[in-house]
């Protein structure tokens, strides 16, 4: 059984989208992820199928009904046979936990995932509680709806699915695997408008470029995410420093 996305949406024509080109695209075409879209607008309400509604408490926008979203959504676990389907069900939410590559390793080591786009000002909250659904946010800003989020999210699970990548490796070496930011990369031509790749990269002594290419990861870290940089610090010192008691916090 390949890994299987449910999409639960009011613009069903944004999927696969970017995701049917390239790697997630030959996947998707070879089998090895599956895509199933529903419109929540099939189970909106009376002749103009509306999904929502003006907010109680007053102010601006519109909120997407808690009815309508969990009638979709229970037509999406039905079809899964609702006792086997132990995907986790994902509402894409600026407040929800921001996305990281553990949980992105989690859910593509898992059977799929049913992912539910807000639009307007979001979702009833009833909803998102009786369902208890995880809320998931891909950074610190507002989109406009959660389709690119769901995107998003799909194209970092599918990468790492069994057989989706070209080089198996490629996926472990890279910025968060470690929590460390990668290393610079550089390739042909060895010098470029007067700018010569480093040095160490042509010597040949693979010791030495890795140990290279770590410092370079640590300076970069260090002077763009301090944040990952100290759980780096924390992740490699830890144990001599409880050791010693020399760096005691
Ligand atoms: N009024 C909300 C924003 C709603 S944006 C607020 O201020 O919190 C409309 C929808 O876009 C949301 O329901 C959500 O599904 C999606 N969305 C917006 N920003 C997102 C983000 N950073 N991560 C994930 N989903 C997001």
């Amino acid at each position: 059984m390949s890994w299987r996305a449910d999409i639960l949406t009011i613009f069903p024509a944004m999927f696969p989208g970017p995701l049917g080109d390239s790697l997630a695209g030959k996947a998707l075409a070879d089998q090895k992820w599956r895509l199933n879209v529903t419109d929540i607008r099939d189970f909106g309400l009376g002749r103009h199928r509306s999904v929502d509604d003006t907010p109680f408490g007053g102010g601006a926008g519109m909120v997407m009904r808690a009815d309508v979203v969990d009638a979709a959504i229970g037509a999406v676990a039905a079809t899964g046979g609702k006792a086997e389907d132990d995907r986790p069900l994902i509402f894409l939410s600026p407040r929800g936990k921001p996305l990281t590559q553990a949980r992105v390793r989690e859910l593509a080591a898992g059977p799929g995932a049913i992912l539910v786009c807000g639009r307007f000002e979001g979702i009833d909250q009833r909803v998102i509680e009786a369902r208890q659904a995880e809320e998931i946010s891909i950074g610190d800003y507002i989109l406009s709806g959660g389709e690119l989020a769901a995107l998003v999210l799909l194209d970092a699970v599918i990468r790492l699915l069994p057989g989706v990548m070209g080089h198996a490796e490629s996926g472990l070496e890279e910025s968060f695997s470690a929590p460390l930011l990668e290393y610079p990369h550089y390739t042909r031509p060895a010098v470029w408008n007067g700018r010569a790749v480093p040095e160490m990269l042509t010597s040949g002594n693979h010791a030495a470029i890795a140990a290279w290419r770590l410092a370079q990861a640590e300076r970069i870290t260090q002077s763009r995410r301090p944040d990952l940089y100290n759980q780096y610090l924390d992740s490699v010192h830890a144990p001599d420093r409880f050791a010693s008691g020399a760096h005691a916090p």
